[in-house]
């Protein structure tokens, strides 16, 4: 997972939301998401093959650190967050010390994440809420979390499936990517309307599993430049995948 909504973002993403999460209702579906339900079963049994183990690639021991690591996350790598936030979590080990601190000493530490003043305002930001309205813990429903300083869907959705263990699909730059190639949206890439169509064929267990699993085939084979369609395990379902085969 590589980046995560900003401030501006999130906001944007929160009016674009698809249905709240305890309200989604169940509609038929059209022939054409049947299909594509059909085929992302098949890609979610494949993947479990290629990538057994589906773990978030941010580094957290505690909720609160991992809304810290996915709003540093925003426009740079999970490896560059990981080597930081020890940094960050040496200085301020807790919600209550981050709650207090400036956001300029938090800038200080996280600016080689990029976006430094952003970040250290909305980390800030999201831990005095934490510490003020929460007794310093994560709030566990949907819309609390979207409710967050810095918080979008997509950082939401995480918290959910991988803090929580609840329904979730994250729609990062890997997922939007390999969905609209392999077929399972139709040229779409605003995150909101991709989670939107997702919901609808992926299976709710197991949506947060399969974003992870993009994340990890989005990293080594389906590379953003170049997919490796020949070393692809799916690439005979693949809708891009099958025109390679046929070059
Ligand atoms: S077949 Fe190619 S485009 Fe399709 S998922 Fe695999 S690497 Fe990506």
């Amino acid at each position: 997972m590589k980046t995560a909504a900003g401030k501006t973002g999130a906001a944007a993403e929160k009016t674009a939301a698809g249905k709240k999460k305890g309200t989604r209702k169940k509609t038929a579906l059209t022939k054409d998401e049947k299909i594509r339900k059909e085929l992302a079963l098949e890609v979610i049994e494949r993947l479990k093959k290629e990538y057994p183990i589906a773990e978030c690639t941010l580094d957290y021991e505690k909720a609160w650190q991992l809304l810290v690591s996915v709003r540093l996350a925003a426009q740079c790598t999970d490896a560059r967050v990981d080597q930081i936030t020890p940094l960050l979590y040496e200085k301020f080990p807790d919600v209550a010390a981050l709650a207090a601190a400036e956001p300029e000493e938090i800038e200080e530490i996280v600016r080689p994440c990029g976006l430094g003043r952003s970040k250290a305002r909305d980390i800030s930001a999201c831990m005095r809420v934490l510490h003020d309205q929460y007794d310093d813990h994560v709030p566990e429903t949907f819309e609390e979390l979207l409710a967050l300083p810095g918080v979008g869907r997509k950082s939401a959705n995480l918290i959910m499936g991988d803090v929580f263990g609840k329904p979730a699909i994250v729609t990062d730059t890997h997922c939007i990517r390999l969905c609209n190639l392999i077929g399972l949206v139709d040229n779409i890439k605003e995150p909101a309307k991709v989670e939107r169509e997702l919901w609808k064929i992926i299976p709710p267990e197991e949506g947060n599993d399969l974003c992870h699993r993009f994340v990890h085939h989005g990293r080594a084979v389906c590379v953003a430049r170049h997919p490796r369609c020949g070393a692809c395990c799916l690439r005979d379902i693949c809708r891009h995948g099958r025109t390679t085969m046929e070059e």
